[in-house]
């Protein structure tokens, strides 16, 4: 081992379709990484599960690999920070440890109907209010229900106080220190639709009304906080967990998206905009989420949110489900080579629409095929969608907070290596966008944490000011051109939309 790369920090970042561990040097570089792919369960139409032990296996294996690739031992590494797909849902017992379900992940719509009921009892502005959040299956609180509603006899046992439930983080966390501590932190919290973004803690009326004890609850902490020490026998000796964030927020903080009117874009499975507010929490008028982006040392910073589904998980569907590519990479090419002159549109509803349609029942479609329309075509058009999905969030941001204007999208995440896309992006926002030296932002923003806690890095404008810009994209396309293919889209997603 290089014994002169100073302290070192790792970050886990547990993903949809992969879990992940970089061990960062004191330069903010990547010391070594171990990822490994998870599989995804599709048990009825619109629902998506998970194994939690999976979850935890996949996490721990890269962990131990990071660490052994440059012969780390735990003494090395100063910190521990996680990140985290966000509003999944586990439920495990206290006693034994164990699971009661698997993993209920954040694409799920099994809860549709139950939010829709909620609706329809005008419980809506109530729960924006408080939480920030739409009454969409999307978030933890109805899939927490389901589970308690459905597994034969964990309800019984939650009242009893036997049952714990965590987002992915709370998972990792209980499992890291062996059972010995319960704990998220404010950004997962914020997304469980049970926790109060502006008095900061659990909330009575809403745990009332999704009929969830309490006793169930994490105890949450800031994303800077210690949580605990790893468990002796897991890596040779123990190591401090002192950075937590849902993956949106790590990959702004990863992003240094530290000031108000700072903006990114994550396209991963999915697609995240996080505009940051500052220590204003925005109620959106156009069906935008108001979250916590972060709270350090008591600080807290808001971001408006925009949430779309569908991203990388269709260049997935053409690979795996479809078998018309071979690897996400070739799109790109695919879609270079494609022919421009067909206007084929692929709206990716296969979980529903997610921000600003908020329509859980769409399914997914593809129009304007002809005879003379090839795979290619298909995959230009699953491309497309993502950057057209991107101009319809930060039309509705523009809507909620006109400072957002001149702010130049900062981009990460697996699909925005895809240089055909990002400048299809660039084309269709008519605006600027950049990408980082390190698109592994999600780690970057957990092992900043982390080394912030341990005074690694404390200096957050020392950490920003390390950003550094690998390669704008500008608009080339004809205003022309791109105003009739955003008027194609919109009437493609018109007719997906179950309620326009
Ligand atoms: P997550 O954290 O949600 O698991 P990642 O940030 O790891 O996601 O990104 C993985 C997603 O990016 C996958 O859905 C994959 O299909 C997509 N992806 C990866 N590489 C490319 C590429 N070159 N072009 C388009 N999509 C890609």
């Amino acid at each position: 081992m290089n014994k002169n790369m100073g302290a070192l920090v790792m970050a886990l970042d547990q993903g949809t379709t992969s879990s992940r561990s970089i061990v960062f040097d004191s330069n903010y570089a990547i010391f070594s990484h171990s990822q490994t792919e998870l599989a995804q369960f599709f048990p009825q139409s619109g629902w998506v599960e998970q194994d939690p032990n999976e979850i935890w296996q996949t996490t721990l294996y890269t962990a131990r690999q990071a660490m052994e690739q440059q012969d780390l031992m735990s003494e090395h590494i100063s910190a521990i920070g996680i990140s985290n797909q966000r509003e999944t849902t586990i439920v495990w017992s206290r006693l034994t440890g164990k699971p009661v379900y698997n993993a209920i992940v954040w694409q799920d719509r099994r809860t549709a109907d139950y939010c829709r009921k909620h609706q329809q009892h005008g419980l809506q502005k109530m729960v924006s209010e408080k939480t920030g959040l739409l009454l969409d299956p999307y978030f933890s609180a109805s899939k927490i229900a389901w589970i308690l509603d459905n597994v034969s006899g964990a309800r019984a046992a939650a009242e009893r106080g036997e049952l714990a439930f965590g987002t992915v983080d709370s998972w990792l966390i209980w499992n890291l220190t062996a059972g010995s501590v319960h704990a998220s932190d404010v950004t997962n919290a914020s997304r469980t639709m049970l926790f109060n973004i502006h008095s900061q803690d659990w909330d009575n009326e809403l745990l009332q009304l999704f009929n969830i004890p309490p006793s169930m609850l994490p105890a949450v902490f800031d994303c800077n906080a210690c949580f605990g020490y790893t468990a002796e026998p897991l890596f040779d000796g123990a190591i401090k967990i002192c950075g937590v964030a849902g993956d949106q927020q790590a990959a702004a903080m990863g992003q240094a998206c530290f000031t108000k009117g700072m903006l990114k874009s994550t396209y991963g499975t999915g697609c995240f905009a996080l505009l940051n507010t500052g220590k204003t929490a925005v109620q959106s008028q156009h069906k935008l989420l108001t979250t916590i982006a972060s709270r350090l040392n008591g600080e807290i910073t808001y971001a408006l949110e925009g949430s779309i589904f569908i991203a990388g998980a269709s260049i997935q569907w053409l690979r795996d489900g479809l078998g018309i590519i071979q690897s996400a990479e070739q799109s790109g090419q695919d879609a270079q080579t494609s022919d421009i002159d067909q206007d084929v549109y692929l709206v990716p509803a296969f979980t529903g629409l997610g921000a600003p349609w908020w329509d859980p029942e769409a399914r997914a479609a593809i129009l304007g095929i002809s005879l003379a329309t090839g795979r290619r075509e298909i995959v230009r058009a699953a491309l497309e969608s993502v950057c057209y999905q991107t101009l319809d969030l930060l039309g509705a941001m523009h809507a909620d907070w006109q400072t957002v204007s001149d702010t130049v999208l900062r981009v990460d995440g697996g699909m925005a290596v895809n240089d055909w896309t990002m400048q299809f992006l660039a084309d269709v926002l008519q605006a600027p966008i950049d990408r980082p030296v390190i698109t592994e932002t999600t780690a970057l923003g957990a092992a900043w944490l982390a080394a912030s806690h341990a005074g690694i890095w404390p200096d957050r404008d020392d950490f920003a000011s390390t950003w550094q810009c690998q390669r704008r994209f500008t608009p080339n396309m004809c205003v022309e051109r791109r105003n009739a293919k955003v008027n194609g889209w919109n009437a493609a997603i018109n007719r997906v939309r179950t309620a326009p």
